[in-house]
């Protein structure tokens, strides 16, 4: 990370375009992006419309997705005035890095990817494609054509960014004089929730059907919240490792709240997973009143 005063950080980060985006990406992203870019950082956005078919064989309505994440992304703060909104396949000139970086990555090396093989067990593909297993060498590609030194991610993309950082150090070793790089090993910036759980337990994903998106409505948001898995014990507690469906709802209401997670669930305690969903609809709707709003165009006259 740039830390010099002279200098702005430069942020690089994205979403594939292949539905609408969900709390998970808020808190696990977006407000990073949108609270960088108010301090100042220079943010680029990508909509990675060239990574939709690493797991699965039709893009479906590409544009309308395409459309659809520009305005989750206008509705939560991100300024086009002051950040790059852009998409793959309307920058030639990053694809073609792909070829170049995955000559610098070993074939076992892309085989072990957790988070790649987690994909695998998800896809709706009939066959893995080659595209599942290079994409995160895509990804590098994405990070360093604009040189980014800081990428505000989920927990999921830990895996990735080390493959940037091994792409960027390689390339230096190889291909440049000593003392002068041509890519910054970038870091990842990590928020308060790295890893949201959707409403069956595993990580909330847009095509997952796991989601509370931002932009419905609090009547559906009520909804997937009562369906969400809890577990047998009564008591609310905020224990992430042992009682991990239970504590995710607690830190995503806590996270609206911007409270202690800890002290909300002693606070819901014996109300149970009731009580807790309650919590959790209430907060979920309140806060993103304004952000849902914006989303509609419904302005205050
Ligand atoms: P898809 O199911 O299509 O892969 P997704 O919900 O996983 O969609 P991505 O576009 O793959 O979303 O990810 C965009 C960004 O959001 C990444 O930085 C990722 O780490 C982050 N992110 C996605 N899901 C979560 C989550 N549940 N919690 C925290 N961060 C998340
Ligand atoms: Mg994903």
């Amino acid at each position: 990370m740039n830390t010099s005063s002279s200098t702005r950080t430069r942020i690089l980060t994205g979403d594939r375009p292949t539905g609408r985006l969900h709390v998970g990406h808020y808190f696990g992203s977006l407000e990073n992006r949108v609270r960088l870019q108010n301090e100042g950082a220079e943010v680029y956005v990508v909509i990675a419309d060239y990574q939709v078919l690493t797991d699965r064989d039709v893009a479906a309505d590409l544009p309308g997705h395409v459309e659809e994440l520009m305005l989750d992304y206008l509705a939560v703060g991100i300024d086009p005035e002051r950040s790059v909104i852009f998409t793959h396949s309307a920058v030639p000139a990053l694809n073609q890095l792909l070829l170049p970086f995955l000559s610098l990555v070993s074939v076992a090396e892309l085989q072990r990817n957790p988070t790649v093989k987690d994909e695998i067990r998800h896809s709706s593909q009939a066959a893995v494609s080659g595209l599942m297993f290079t994409y995160p060498v895509h990804q590098a590609a994405d990070i360093l054509f604009c040189k980014a030194d800081l990428v505000p991610v989920g927990r999921d993309q830990l895996p990735h960014l080390e493959v940037t950082r091994t792409v960027a150090r390689r390339f230096n070793d190889r291909y440049t004089r000593p003392g002068a790089p041509v890519f910054p090993e970038p870091e990842a910036l990590l928020s308060a929730a790295p890893l949201l759980l959707g409403t069956d337990g595993g990580k909330m994903s847009k095509s997952r059907g796991n989601a509370v998106q931002l932009a419905t409505d609090a009547d559906e948001t009520a909804r997937l919240i009562r369906g969400a898995k809890t577990d047998m014990e009564r008591h609310i507690t905020y224990e992430p490792e042992r009682r991990p469906e239970v504590s995710s709802l607690v830190l995503l209401a806590a996270l609206c709240q911007e409270c202690d997670p800890a002290v909300l669930a002693e606070e819901i305690g014996g109300g149970g997973a009731a009580r807790l969903k309650q919590v959790v609809t209430e907060s979920v709707n309140e806060r993103f009143a304004p952000v849902r709003a914006r989303r509609a165009c419904d302005y205050p006259a």
